[in-house]
């Protein structure tokens, strides 16, 4: 049985769909927040169940039978140390034989606020004794939406990351990955980025090209960019996440040259060009 938390996020329904082109549905095991949210995937006859990262009781019903678990990380900033303590205290109290765990990209000594968590929950799969795999996924090119509608409407957008280079791929690429490693039960670090990387300025381009107007990439402190998420009504916290990600993103730590993707997925990643273009379609 292979079970994956989280599932009915965004990323999360990616996988079992991937997952669902490799094994039959009588296999997976959609392990939830809320079960009234995935009755598309029991009709689909996977099993659900309820997992709460915050309560214990439910994750350890839930990965009985478990041979392979995806952790697909949670949103609950603050929290999610305490939670991967439960969650792998639990997989191991079922006899989980395999967990794969979605990270983040050069997670060895990525300096991201994001990136904390990431290597916390590493060390402690890790340390589990568990054979696993770390998908250390870079940005997912659906992150921009709001950058190209904005870029298209008003002819510019912002953001704190220069020159850096951006090596992202969609949601579906990376869930094809996961797919492709809980399938085989594939140990190892994979290091997962697109095809190509781009800059914000790149970005900018293909926007307006596919628009036909000009659209401009301005470049703002890290504070300032912060201060401009909050005043669109971003939370303070997750402003200020995102721009400390810009600032780190700038000094390349959201790019890999790692082909780990590519070799999973067998066929290139989802280029930018083509998000720009069907976000821009609606
Ligand atoms: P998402 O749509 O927000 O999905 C997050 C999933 O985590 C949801 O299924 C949510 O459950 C589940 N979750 C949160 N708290 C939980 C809890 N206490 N107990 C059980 N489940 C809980 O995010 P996504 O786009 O699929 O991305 C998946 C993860 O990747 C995110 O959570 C975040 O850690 C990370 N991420 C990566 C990037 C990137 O660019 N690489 C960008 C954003 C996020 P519900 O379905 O009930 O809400």
């Amino acid at each position: 049985m292979i079970t994956v938390t989280g599932a009915t996020g965004q990323l999360g329904r990616h996988v079992i769909d991937a997952l669902l082109a490799r094994v039959p549905a009588s296999e997976i095991t959609a392990a939830v927040r809320d079960p009234a949210k995935a009755s598309d995937l029991a009709a689909k006859g996977i099993r659900v169940v309820a997992a709460d990262y915050n309560k214990p009781e439910t994750l350890a019903e839930a990965f009985k039978g478990t041979d392979r678990l995806l952790i697909i990380s949670g949103n609950e900033f603050g929290q999610r140390v305490e939670q991967y303590e439960r969650i792998i205290a639990a997989a191991k109290a079922a006899g989980v034989a395999f967990i794969a765990y979605t990270s983040i990209v050069n997670a060895d000594g990525n300096p991201m606020y994001l990136g904390v968590d990431h290597k916390v929950a590493e060390r402690l799969i890790a340390a589990s004794g568990i054979p696993h795999a770390f998908l250390r996924n870079s940005w997912y090119n659906e992150n921009y939406v709001t950058s190209i509608q904005g870029g298209a409407a008003h002819g510019a957008f912002i953001g704190a990351s220069a020159t850096g280079k951006i090596s992202s791929a969609a949601r579906k690429d990376y869930a094809e990955a996961a797919a492709a490693v809980m399938a085989g039960a594939k140990a190892g670090t994979f290091e997962l980025g697109g095809s190509s990387a781009y800059t914000l300025a790149d970005l900018a381009v293909m926007i307006g090209e596919a628009t036909g107007k000009p659209v401009a990439f301005h470049n703002v402190a890290p504070a300032e960019y912060a201060a401009q998420l909050k005043g669109y009504g971003v939370p303070e916290g997750m402003a200020e996440a995102l721009a400390d990600s810009d600032r780190h993103a700038a000094d390349g730590w959201l790019f890999t040259e790692s082909k780990d993707l590519e070799t999973l997925i067998g066929r290139k990643s989802t280029p930018m060009v083509e998000t720009v273009r069907a976000v821009l379609a609606g």
